[in-house]
């Protein structure tokens, strides 16, 4: 029976990777897969998996409009999503959908929170609907395990207020444990 997978974790666990290599599995049996990322993630360039240890490729993309009920128009061996706390809360009942009744496997790969410790709308959902939930585990600066994002501005300052969704910023992300998330 096919599910819809949730592999979340804090930054820089290794998730685009953890994709990529799902991907590679898939294609060397010779079977066919449909990746996505999110429109609004452009670190990489617009449609860009890219693992930071090395291997990247070209993906679709999804952003509000997009209905996935509609644009996975045939039976494929899996579909794969990365940024996956950036989907629309219809859109998780979209991918639940195709897995539970058209019977495609969907694994997606996302943060539960964001630099505020709020949840991303789409994780929730994520949570809640997901057949199978995973952790993909990092560690904090401080060796504790990693489960909460930190934002920082140019200069590595922390940036405790703003917008759920930066977007065109200079800021970059850095996960921690949940004890200097908010000891920092
Ligand atoms: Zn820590």
């Amino acid at each position: 029976m096919a599910k819809l997978y949730f592999r979340y974790s804090a930054m820089n666990a290794g998730k685009s990777t953890a994709m990529l290599q799902v991907a590679h599995n898939y294609e060397e049996q010779g079977q066919t897969v449909r990746l996505f990322t999110a429109a609004i993630d452009n670190r990489y360039g617009v449609g860009q998996v890219t693992s930071r240890l090395g291997p990247h490729r070209q993906t679709e993309v999804f952003d509000a409009d997009t209905n996935f009920l509609r644009i996975i128009d045939q039976k494929i061996a899996c579909l794969l999503i990365d940024e996956a706390q950036f989907l629309g809360t219809v859109q998780v009942q979209q991918l639940h959908k195709l897995a539970q009744v058209r019977g495609i496997p969907v694994i997606t790969y996302g943060l539960r929170t964001d630099f505020r410790g709020e949840p991303f709308p789409g994780s929730a959902y994520l949570l809640a609907l997901a057949d199978d939930i995973e952790e993909l585990k990092n560690i904090c600066t401080c060796g504790k395990k990693a489960t909460m994002n930190i934002r920082v501005d140019q200069d590595g300052k922390r940036i405790k207020e703003g917008e759920q969704i930066s977007i065109g910023g200079n800021e970059s992300y850095r996960q921690a444990c949940g004890r200097c998330f908010y000891s920092e």
